[in-house]
Protein backbone atom coordinates (compact mmCIF):
# COMPACT_ATOMS: atom_id res chain seq x y z
CA UNK A 1 0.00 0.00 0.00
CA UNK A 2 2.64 2.01 0.84
CA UNK A 3 4.57 1.42 -1.78
CA UNK A 4 1.31 2.77 -4.48
CA UNK A 5 0.98 5.94 -2.35
CA UNK A 6 4.74 6.43 -2.89
CA UNK A 7 4.35 5.78 -6.78
CA UNK A 8 1.25 7.79 -6.78
CA UNK A 9 3.39 10.72 -5.42
CA UNK A 10 6.19 10.33 -7.66
CA UNK A 11 4.10 10.07 -10.25
CA UNK A 12 1.77 12.48 -10.08
CA UNK A 13 1.03 14.70 -12.85
CA UNK A 14 0.89 18.12 -10.46
CA UNK A 15 4.02 18.90 -8.89
CA UNK A 16 4.46 17.05 -4.87
CA UNK A 17 6.51 17.72 -2.24
CA UNK A 18 6.72 16.83 1.62
CA UNK A 19 8.91 19.81 3.28
CA UNK A 20 10.10 19.97 6.54
CA UNK A 21 8.31 22.41 9.68
CA UNK A 22 11.85 24.32 8.68
CA UNK A 23 10.84 24.63 4.86
CA UNK A 24 12.94 22.13 3.68
CA UNK A 25 12.19 19.93 0.53
CA UNK A 26 12.42 16.24 1.78
CA UNK A 27 10.89 14.90 -0.69
CA UNK A 28 10.18 15.77 -3.97
CA UNK A 29 8.28 14.45 -7.15
CA UNK A 30 9.19 14.83 -10.90
CA UNK A 31 6.50 17.25 -12.42
CA UNK A 32 7.82 19.62 -9.65
CA UNK A 33 11.33 19.33 -10.53
CA UNK A 34 10.57 19.65 -14.31
CA UNK A 35 8.38 22.48 -13.21
CA UNK A 36 11.23 24.25 -11.73
CA UNK A 37 14.15 22.77 -13.85
CA UNK A 38 15.88 21.63 -10.38
CA UNK A 39 17.19 17.76 -10.35
CA UNK A 40 15.56 15.83 -7.29
CA UNK A 41 19.01 15.92 -5.37
CA UNK A 42 19.14 19.35 -6.30
CA UNK A 43 15.77 20.43 -4.76
CA UNK A 44 16.37 18.14 -1.55
CA UNK A 45 19.57 20.85 -0.18
CA UNK A 46 16.79 23.46 -0.88
CA UNK A 47 14.01 25.08 1.00
CA UNK A 48 11.14 26.51 -0.04
CA UNK A 49 12.53 30.10 0.67
CA UNK A 50 14.77 29.68 -1.82
CA UNK A 51 13.01 28.75 -5.07
CA UNK A 52 10.32 31.08 -3.93
CA UNK A 53 10.23 34.96 -5.30
CA UNK A 54 11.30 37.18 -2.51
CA UNK A 55 8.11 39.03 -2.64
CA UNK A 56 5.94 35.79 -1.58
CA UNK A 57 8.13 34.68 0.77
CA UNK A 58 6.91 36.68 3.73
CA UNK A 59 3.30 35.27 3.09
CA UNK A 60 3.96 31.89 2.25
CA UNK A 61 5.87 31.94 5.52
CA UNK A 62 2.53 33.61 7.76
CA UNK A 63 0.35 30.74 6.78
CA UNK A 64 3.54 28.02 7.59
CA UNK A 65 3.55 29.34 11.02
CA UNK A 66 -0.32 29.51 11.54
CA UNK A 67 -0.25 25.79 10.58
CA UNK A 68 2.75 24.91 13.30
CA UNK A 69 0.84 27.17 15.80
CA UNK A 70 -2.38 25.14 14.94
CA UNK A 71 -4.69 28.04 14.21
CA UNK A 72 -5.07 25.96 10.48
CA UNK A 73 -4.44 22.71 8.99
CA UNK A 74 -4.31 23.77 5.39
CA UNK A 75 -3.82 26.66 3.19
CA UNK A 76 -3.92 27.85 -0.61
CA UNK A 77 -2.06 30.67 -1.94
CA UNK A 78 -1.29 31.68 -5.67
CA UNK A 79 2.49 32.37 -5.49
CA UNK A 80 5.97 32.72 -7.80
CA UNK A 81 8.36 30.04 -7.67
CA UNK A 82 11.97 31.37 -9.67
CA UNK A 83 13.07 28.58 -11.52
CA UNK A 84 16.69 27.50 -11.91
CA UNK A 85 17.36 29.47 -15.11
CA UNK A 86 16.10 32.16 -13.50
CA UNK A 87 11.96 32.55 -15.17
CA UNK A 88 9.26 33.60 -13.04
CA UNK A 89 6.90 30.84 -12.37
CA UNK A 90 2.96 31.37 -11.06
CA UNK A 91 2.14 28.24 -9.55
CA UNK A 92 -0.70 27.23 -7.24
CA UNK A 93 0.16 26.18 -3.78
CA UNK A 94 -2.22 23.68 -1.62
CA UNK A 95 -0.59 22.65 1.51
CA UNK A 96 -1.47 20.98 4.35
CA UNK A 97 0.23 19.54 7.22
CA UNK A 98 0.21 16.58 9.00
CA UNK A 99 -1.47 15.95 12.26
CA UNK A 100 0.61 14.32 14.24
CA UNK A 101 1.62 15.05 17.89
CA UNK A 102 5.51 14.52 17.98
CA UNK A 103 6.50 17.46 16.33
CA UNK A 104 9.67 15.77 14.89
CA UNK A 105 6.64 13.70 13.09
CA UNK A 106 5.05 16.78 11.42
CA UNK A 107 5.69 18.01 8.12
CA UNK A 108 3.65 19.33 5.30
CA UNK A 109 2.23 17.91 2.16
CA UNK A 110 2.16 20.69 -1.02
CA UNK A 111 0.72 20.25 -4.55
CA UNK A 112 2.01 22.36 -6.59
CA UNK A 113 -0.45 23.41 -10.42
CA UNK A 114 1.55 25.57 -12.82
CA UNK A 115 -0.80 28.43 -13.58
CA UNK A 116 1.77 30.41 -15.08
CA UNK A 117 -0.32 30.62 -18.71
CA UNK A 118 -3.87 30.78 -16.77
CA UNK A 119 -2.16 33.85 -14.87
CA UNK A 120 -1.38 35.28 -18.29
CA UNK A 121 -4.19 34.68 -19.41
CA UNK A 122 -6.09 36.10 -16.80
CA UNK A 123 -3.83 39.25 -16.76
CA UNK A 124 -3.98 39.84 -20.66
CA UNK A 125 -7.86 39.72 -20.06
CA UNK A 126 -8.29 42.00 -17.13
CA UNK A 127 -5.93 44.56 -19.07
CA UNK A 128 -8.21 44.51 -22.59
CA UNK A 129 -11.51 44.91 -19.85
CA UNK A 130 -9.65 47.77 -18.44
CA UNK A 131 -8.84 49.42 -21.77
CA UNK A 132 -12.33 48.98 -23.18
CA UNK A 133 -13.85 50.13 -20.05
CA UNK A 134 -16.14 46.85 -19.58
CA UNK A 135 -17.14 45.90 -16.25
CA UNK A 136 -17.81 42.43 -15.57
CA UNK A 137 -19.59 40.81 -13.13
CA UNK A 138 -21.50 38.06 -11.63
CA UNK A 139 -24.90 36.83 -9.06
CA UNK A 140 -25.21 34.04 -7.50
CA UNK A 141 -28.54 33.06 -6.77
CA UNK A 142 -28.22 31.07 -3.44
CA UNK A 143 -26.91 33.68 -1.49
CA UNK A 144 -27.68 36.71 -3.41
CA UNK A 145 -24.28 37.75 -4.30
CA UNK A 146 -23.37 40.11 -6.46
CA UNK A 147 -19.43 40.19 -7.06
CA UNK A 148 -17.77 42.97 -9.75
CA UNK A 149 -14.47 43.81 -10.90
CA UNK A 150 -13.08 47.20 -10.00
CA UNK A 151 -14.68 49.21 -13.64
CA UNK A 152 -18.02 48.26 -12.32
CA UNK A 153 -17.20 50.91 -9.50
CA UNK A 154 -15.90 53.33 -11.84
CA UNK A 155 -18.87 52.82 -13.95
CA UNK A 156 -21.20 53.62 -11.27
CA UNK A 157 -19.23 55.68 -9.60
CA UNK A 158 -19.29 53.51 -6.46
CA UNK A 159 -17.67 53.67 -3.23
CA UNK A 160 -16.25 50.08 -2.73
CA UNK A 161 -17.35 50.16 1.02
CA UNK A 162 -20.75 50.88 0.65
CA UNK A 163 -21.45 47.98 -1.71
CA UNK A 164 -22.79 44.88 0.43
CA UNK A 165 -22.69 43.10 -3.07
CA UNK A 166 -26.48 42.54 -2.82
CA UNK A 167 -28.68 42.92 -5.94
CA UNK A 168 -30.72 45.21 -4.06
CA UNK A 169 -27.76 47.51 -4.15
CA UNK A 170 -27.40 47.34 -7.71
CA UNK A 171 -31.48 47.81 -8.56
CA UNK A 172 -31.06 51.16 -5.98
CA UNK A 173 -28.74 52.78 -8.46
CA UNK A 174 -31.07 52.32 -11.14
CA UNK A 175 -33.00 55.31 -12.41
CA UNK A 176 -36.56 54.32 -10.33
CA UNK A 177 -38.29 54.60 -14.13
CA UNK A 178 -36.06 51.52 -15.28
CA UNK A 179 -36.39 49.45 -12.67
CA UNK A 180 -39.08 47.44 -13.80
CA UNK A 181 -36.39 46.22 -16.71
CA UNK A 182 -33.72 44.98 -14.23
CA UNK A 183 -35.79 43.46 -11.43
CA UNK A 184 -37.35 40.19 -13.29
CA UNK A 185 -33.66 39.01 -14.12
CA UNK A 186 -32.92 38.64 -10.53
CA UNK A 187 -36.56 36.88 -10.36
CA UNK A 188 -37.44 35.30 -13.23
CA UNK A 189 -35.69 32.09 -14.27
CA UNK A 190 -36.50 31.97 -18.12
CA UNK A 191 -34.85 35.05 -19.25
CA UNK A 192 -31.51 32.95 -20.51
CA UNK A 193 -29.75 35.65 -22.19
CA UNK A 194 -30.63 39.91 -22.13
CA UNK A 195 -29.23 43.07 -23.26
CA UNK A 196 -30.65 46.14 -22.12
CA UNK A 197 -29.78 50.10 -21.69
CA UNK A 198 -30.08 51.22 -18.47
CA UNK A 199 -30.18 54.83 -16.71
CA UNK A 200 -27.82 54.93 -13.64
CA UNK A 201 -28.00 57.37 -10.83
CA UNK A 202 -24.68 59.16 -10.09
CA UNK A 203 -23.52 61.02 -7.39
CA UNK A 204 -24.44 64.75 -7.67
CA UNK A 205 -27.89 64.20 -9.01
CA UNK A 206 -26.29 63.46 -12.34
CA UNK A 207 -27.72 60.13 -14.73
CA UNK A 208 -25.47 58.35 -16.75
CA UNK A 209 -26.37 55.69 -19.23
CA UNK A 210 -25.01 51.67 -19.01
CA UNK A 211 -25.43 48.74 -21.56
CA UNK A 212 -26.23 46.10 -19.44
CA UNK A 213 -25.71 42.21 -20.16
CA UNK A 214 -25.74 38.79 -19.25
CA UNK A 215 -26.44 35.44 -19.05
CA UNK A 216 -27.99 33.05 -16.94
CA UNK A 217 -26.46 29.45 -15.89
CA UNK A 218 -29.00 26.72 -14.87
CA UNK A 219 -28.77 23.94 -12.40
CA UNK A 220 -29.82 20.31 -13.22
CA UNK A 221 -33.38 21.41 -11.79
CA UNK A 222 -33.50 24.18 -14.28
CA UNK A 223 -33.19 26.89 -11.74
CA UNK A 224 -30.86 29.68 -11.79
CA UNK A 225 -27.41 29.19 -10.57
CA UNK A 226 -25.86 32.32 -11.84
CA UNK A 227 -26.07 35.04 -13.98
CA UNK A 228 -22.11 36.80 -15.68
CA UNK A 229 -22.08 39.55 -17.71
CA UNK A 230 -20.47 42.80 -18.54
CA UNK A 231 -21.58 46.12 -17.98
CA UNK A 232 -20.61 49.64 -19.74
CA UNK A 233 -20.64 53.09 -20.22
CA UNK A 234 -22.82 54.49 -23.08
CA UNK A 235 -23.37 57.92 -22.00
CA UNK A 236 -21.58 60.05 -24.15
CA UNK A 237 -22.87 58.01 -27.02
CA UNK A 238 -26.47 57.92 -25.78
CA UNK A 239 -25.63 61.67 -25.48
CA UNK A 240 -24.48 62.07 -29.02
CA UNK A 241 -27.76 60.37 -30.26
CA UNK A 242 -29.99 62.95 -27.76
CA UNK A 243 -27.81 65.95 -29.30
CA UNK A 244 -28.46 64.19 -33.02
CA UNK A 245 -32.24 63.56 -32.64
CA UNK A 246 -32.48 67.26 -31.27
CA UNK A 247 -30.82 68.95 -34.36
CA UNK A 248 -32.38 67.17 -36.88
CA UNK A 249 -35.85 68.13 -35.53
CA UNK A 250 -34.96 71.82 -35.24
CA UNK A 251 -33.36 70.98 -38.62
CA UNK A 252 -36.77 69.90 -39.69
CA UNK A 253 -39.08 72.66 -37.99
CA UNK A 254 -36.50 75.17 -39.59
CA UNK A 255 -37.00 73.10 -43.34
CA UNK A 256 -40.95 73.59 -42.61
CA UNK A 257 -41.11 77.28 -41.53
CA UNK A 258 -38.49 78.66 -44.50
CA UNK A 259 -40.57 76.36 -47.16
CA UNK A 260 -44.22 77.65 -45.59
CA UNK A 261 -42.64 81.68 -45.36
CA UNK A 262 -41.95 81.32 -49.02
CA UNK A 263 -45.03 79.84 -50.06
CA UNK A 264 -46.21 83.33 -49.32
CA UNK A 265 -43.97 85.52 -51.60
CA UNK A 266 -44.51 83.28 -54.28
CA UNK A 267 -48.20 83.45 -54.19
CA UNK A 268 -47.55 87.34 -54.77
CA UNK A 269 -45.02 86.80 -58.10
CA UNK A 270 -47.40 84.57 -59.36
CA UNK A 271 -50.27 86.85 -59.04
CA UNK A 272 -48.16 89.77 -60.56
CA UNK A 273 -46.94 88.06 -63.32
CA UNK A 274 -50.71 86.96 -64.38
CA UNK A 275 -51.52 90.76 -63.97
CA UNK A 276 -48.84 91.92 -66.23
CA UNK A 277 -49.57 89.11 -68.88
CA UNK A 278 -53.32 91.15 -68.69
CA UNK A 279 -51.33 94.13 -69.86
CA UNK A 280 -49.49 93.18 -71.79
CA UNK A 281 -52.08 91.21 -74.05
CA UNK A 282 -51.78 93.06 -76.89
CA UNK A 283 -48.18 92.36 -77.51
CA UNK A 284 -48.28 88.80 -77.90
CA UNK A 285 -44.59 87.91 -78.76
CA UNK A 286 -42.78 90.94 -77.06
CA UNK A 287 -40.19 90.36 -75.14
CA UNK A 288 -41.46 91.42 -71.81
CA UNK A 289 -43.94 88.57 -72.30
CA UNK A 290 -40.98 85.98 -72.86
CA UNK A 291 -39.64 87.23 -69.21
CA UNK A 292 -43.23 86.58 -67.73
CA UNK A 293 -43.35 83.18 -69.09
CA UNK A 294 -39.77 82.73 -67.79
CA UNK A 295 -40.30 84.31 -64.52
CA UNK A 296 -43.90 81.53 -64.00
CA UNK A 297 -41.80 78.65 -65.03
CA UNK A 298 -39.68 79.34 -62.39
CA UNK A 299 -41.88 80.34 -59.66
CA UNK A 300 -43.64 77.43 -60.30
CA UNK A 301 -40.61 74.85 -60.20
CA UNK A 302 -39.84 77.20 -56.02
CA UNK A 303 -43.59 76.17 -55.74
CA UNK A 304 -43.23 72.50 -56.19
CA UNK A 305 -39.86 72.36 -54.79
CA UNK A 306 -41.47 74.54 -51.48
CA UNK A 307 -44.39 71.80 -51.27
CA UNK A 308 -42.00 68.39 -51.48
CA UNK A 309 -39.99 70.20 -48.96
CA UNK A 310 -42.85 70.71 -46.48
CA UNK A 311 -44.16 66.97 -47.35
CA UNK A 312 -40.90 65.74 -46.90
CA UNK A 313 -40.56 67.78 -43.23
CA UNK A 314 -43.80 66.71 -41.85
CA UNK A 315 -42.81 63.37 -42.38
CA UNK A 316 -40.47 63.25 -40.08
CA UNK A 317 -42.21 61.40 -37.16
CA UNK A 318 -44.51 58.83 -36.35
CA UNK A 319 -47.08 58.47 -33.60
CA UNK A 320 -47.63 54.83 -33.23
CA UNK A 321 -51.54 56.05 -31.89
CA UNK A 322 -51.73 57.21 -35.71
CA UNK A 323 -51.09 53.49 -37.26
CA UNK A 324 -54.00 51.28 -37.92
CA UNK A 325 -55.11 49.01 -40.03
CA UNK A 326 -55.33 50.16 -43.52
CA UNK A 327 -57.06 48.83 -46.56
CA UNK A 328 -54.57 49.56 -49.57
CA UNK A 329 -56.81 49.41 -52.69
CA UNK A 330 -59.55 52.31 -52.12
CA UNK A 331 -56.24 54.48 -51.28
CA UNK A 332 -54.11 53.26 -54.10
CA UNK A 333 -57.40 54.18 -56.04
CA UNK A 334 -58.17 57.66 -54.77
CA UNK A 335 -54.40 58.70 -55.98
CA UNK A 336 -54.98 57.53 -59.34
CA UNK A 337 -57.95 59.91 -59.74
CA UNK A 338 -55.84 62.68 -58.45
CA UNK A 339 -53.60 61.77 -61.18
CA UNK A 340 -55.93 61.07 -64.12
CA UNK A 341 -54.96 63.96 -66.27
CA UNK A 342 -51.42 62.44 -66.46
CA UNK A 343 -52.75 58.98 -66.48
CA UNK A 344 -55.01 59.65 -68.97
CA UNK A 345 -52.16 62.03 -71.34
CA UNK A 346 -49.78 59.32 -71.55
CA UNK A 347 -52.44 56.43 -71.52
CA UNK A 348 -51.22 54.26 -68.60
CA UNK A 349 -52.46 50.64 -67.29
CA UNK A 350 -52.16 50.45 -63.68
CA UNK A 351 -52.87 46.93 -61.82
CA UNK A 352 -53.29 46.84 -58.13
CA UNK A 353 -52.97 42.61 -57.04
CA UNK A 354 -54.05 43.16 -53.43
CA UNK A 355 -56.02 41.89 -51.10
CA UNK A 356 -54.18 42.60 -48.01
CA UNK A 357 -54.36 45.04 -45.14
CA UNK A 358 -51.46 46.92 -44.09
CA UNK A 359 -50.38 48.67 -40.47
CA UNK A 360 -49.65 52.42 -41.48
CA UNK A 361 -50.47 55.54 -40.74
CA UNK A 362 -52.89 56.94 -44.14
CA UNK A 363 -51.27 59.40 -45.17
CA UNK A 364 -47.53 57.83 -45.30
CA UNK A 365 -48.91 55.08 -47.55
CA UNK A 366 -50.37 57.33 -49.72
CA UNK A 367 -47.46 59.67 -49.34
CA UNK A 368 -45.21 56.76 -50.90
CA UNK A 369 -47.92 55.20 -53.41
CA UNK A 370 -48.28 58.86 -55.21
CA UNK A 371 -44.52 59.11 -55.46
CA UNK A 372 -44.07 55.88 -56.92
CA UNK A 373 -46.94 55.90 -59.09
CA UNK A 374 -46.31 59.12 -60.79
CA UNK A 375 -42.32 58.09 -60.96
CA UNK A 376 -43.31 55.27 -63.27
CA UNK A 377 -45.72 57.68 -65.21
CA UNK A 378 -43.39 60.71 -65.71
CA UNK A 379 -40.54 58.16 -66.22
CA UNK A 380 -42.31 56.28 -68.91
CA UNK A 381 -40.82 55.55 -72.28
CA UNK A 382 -41.97 58.00 -74.94
CA UNK A 383 -42.90 55.17 -77.17
CA UNK A 384 -44.75 52.83 -74.92
CA UNK A 385 -47.70 53.41 -72.95
CA UNK A 386 -46.78 52.93 -69.03
CA UNK A 387 -47.77 49.52 -67.57
CA UNK A 388 -47.61 50.10 -63.80
CA UNK A 389 -48.25 47.00 -61.36
CA UNK A 390 -48.29 46.92 -58.02
CA UNK A 391 -48.13 44.02 -56.20
CA UNK A 392 -48.52 43.39 -52.04
CA UNK A 393 -47.17 40.21 -50.09
CA UNK A 394 -47.10 39.56 -46.10
CA UNK A 395 -45.38 36.69 -44.49
CA UNK A 396 -44.82 36.18 -40.70
CA UNK A 397 -42.79 39.15 -40.31
CA UNK A 398 -43.22 41.41 -42.34
CA UNK A 399 -45.71 43.06 -45.90
CA UNK A 400 -43.88 43.45 -49.15
CA UNK A 401 -45.18 46.20 -51.63
CA UNK A 402 -43.70 46.14 -55.34
CA UNK A 403 -44.22 48.88 -57.26
CA UNK A 404 -43.06 47.68 -60.98
CA UNK A 405 -43.05 49.72 -64.45
CA UNK A 406 -41.97 49.46 -67.97
CA UNK A 407 -40.40 52.98 -67.86
CA UNK A 408 -36.76 54.17 -69.13
CA UNK A 409 -35.16 52.56 -66.13
CA UNK A 410 -32.26 53.87 -64.37
CA UNK A 411 -28.24 53.13 -64.80
CA UNK A 412 -27.04 50.41 -62.16
CA UNK A 413 -24.17 53.10 -60.85
CA UNK A 414 -27.15 55.79 -59.92
CA UNK A 415 -29.25 53.57 -57.46
CA UNK A 416 -27.92 53.77 -54.47
CA UNK A 417 -28.05 57.74 -54.79
CA UNK A 418 -31.65 58.07 -55.76
CA UNK A 419 -32.65 58.40 -52.07
CA UNK A 420 -30.67 61.15 -50.89
CA UNK A 421 -32.53 64.02 -51.47
CA UNK A 422 -32.43 66.56 -54.18
CA UNK A 423 -30.73 63.85 -56.18
CA UNK A 424 -31.85 63.70 -59.93
CA UNK A 425 -30.72 61.78 -62.72
CA UNK A 426 -33.65 61.25 -65.29
CA UNK A 427 -34.03 63.47 -68.49
CA UNK A 428 -33.29 66.98 -67.84
CA UNK A 429 -36.93 67.29 -69.43
CA UNK A 430 -38.56 66.11 -66.85
CA UNK A 431 -40.18 68.16 -64.13
CA UNK A 432 -39.04 67.00 -60.25
CA UNK A 433 -37.81 68.38 -57.21
CA UNK A 434 -35.46 64.80 -56.12
CA UNK A 435 -37.12 64.50 -52.85
CA UNK A 436 -39.82 62.10 -54.06
CA UNK A 437 -37.86 58.84 -52.78
CA UNK A 438 -36.02 60.35 -50.16
CA UNK A 439 -39.34 61.21 -48.48
CA UNK A 440 -40.16 57.14 -49.20
CA UNK A 441 -37.45 56.38 -47.77
CA UNK A 442 -37.91 58.63 -44.86
CA UNK A 443 -41.25 57.27 -44.45
CA UNK A 444 -40.55 53.63 -45.05
CA UNK A 445 -37.64 54.07 -41.69
CA UNK A 446 -40.19 55.30 -39.41
CA UNK A 447 -41.06 51.84 -39.49
CA UNK A 448 -38.17 50.08 -39.43
CA UNK A 449 -38.69 49.18 -43.02
CA UNK A 450 -36.40 48.72 -46.15
CA UNK A 451 -36.63 50.31 -49.49
CA UNK A 452 -34.25 49.89 -52.57
CA UNK A 453 -34.97 49.60 -56.58
CA UNK A 454 -33.65 47.30 -59.34
CA UNK A 455 -33.79 48.68 -62.08
CA UNK A 456 -31.69 48.38 -65.95
CA UNK A 457 -32.18 50.72 -68.63
CA UNK A 458 -34.57 50.71 -71.14
CA UNK A 459 -36.35 47.73 -68.76
CA UNK A 460 -38.14 49.25 -66.11
CA UNK A 461 -37.94 49.08 -62.69
CA UNK A 462 -39.04 47.61 -59.70
CA UNK A 463 -39.30 49.56 -56.18
CA UNK A 464 -39.71 47.21 -53.00
CA UNK A 465 -40.94 47.94 -49.62
CA UNK A 466 -40.99 45.75 -46.58
CA UNK A 467 -42.59 47.20 -43.54
CA UNK A 468 -42.05 45.06 -40.06
CA UNK A 469 -45.22 43.19 -38.90
CA UNK A 470 -44.69 44.05 -35.49
CA UNK A 471 -43.65 47.47 -34.71
CA UNK A 472 -42.39 47.44 -30.95
CA UNK A 473 -39.74 44.41 -31.91
CA UNK A 474 -38.62 45.83 -35.27
CA UNK A 475 -38.17 49.20 -32.98
CA UNK A 476 -36.14 47.13 -30.45
CA UNK A 477 -33.78 45.65 -32.64
CA UNK A 478 -33.22 48.65 -34.52
P1 LIG B 1 -37.94 63.42 -58.94
O1 LIG B 1 -38.82 62.47 -59.64
O2 LIG B 1 -38.64 64.58 -58.39
O3 LIG B 1 -36.71 63.76 -59.71
P2 LIG B 1 -37.45 61.27 -57.06
O4 LIG B 1 -36.73 61.31 -55.76
O5 LIG B 1 -38.83 60.78 -57.08
O6 LIG B 1 -37.35 62.73 -57.64
O7 LIG B 1 -36.59 60.40 -58.04
C1 LIG B 1 -35.19 60.61 -58.13
C2 LIG B 1 -34.69 60.19 -59.48
O8 LIG B 1 -34.85 58.77 -59.60
C3 LIG B 1 -35.44 60.78 -60.62
O9 LIG B 1 -34.90 62.03 -60.99
C4 LIG B 1 -35.31 59.72 -61.69
O10 LIG B 1 -34.12 59.94 -62.42
C5 LIG B 1 -35.17 58.42 -60.95
N1 LIG B 1 -36.40 57.63 -60.91
C6 LIG B 1 -37.29 57.53 -59.89
N2 LIG B 1 -38.28 56.66 -60.19
C7 LIG B 1 -38.02 56.21 -61.42
C8 LIG B 1 -38.68 55.26 -62.29
N3 LIG B 1 -39.81 54.63 -61.93
N4 LIG B 1 -38.11 55.02 -63.49
C9 LIG B 1 -36.96 55.62 -63.86
N5 LIG B 1 -36.31 56.52 -63.09
C10 LIG B 1 -36.83 56.81 -61.90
Amino acid sequence: MIRLVGRAFYDAAIGMAVVGLDGRFIHVNKSLCDMIEYSEEELLTKKFQDITHPDDIQKDVEMVEKCIAKEIETYRMEKRYITKSGKTLWILLTVSITNREDTRERCFISQIQDINDLKHYREMTAAALEAGGIGIWTWYAKNNLLTWNDTMFRIFNANNQAFTGKCEDFIASIHPDDRYLVEPIFQDSSLPTFAMRLRVLLPHGKIGYIAFKGKRRFTNNLETEAISGICYDITKVIENEINIARSNEELEHFAFAISHDLQEPLRTITSFVSLARKNEKKHANSQTNRYLDLIETSANRAKSMISDLLEFSRAASLSEDSISEIEPAPIIHDICKSLSASIKEKGANIVVESTLKIKMETYHFSMIMQNLISNSIKYAKDEEPPQISINMSSDDREWTIVVEDNGIGIEQKNIERLFKPFVRVGPKSKDGTGLGLALCKKIVSLYFGKIWITSSVNQGSKVYITIPKNYEEAKKSS
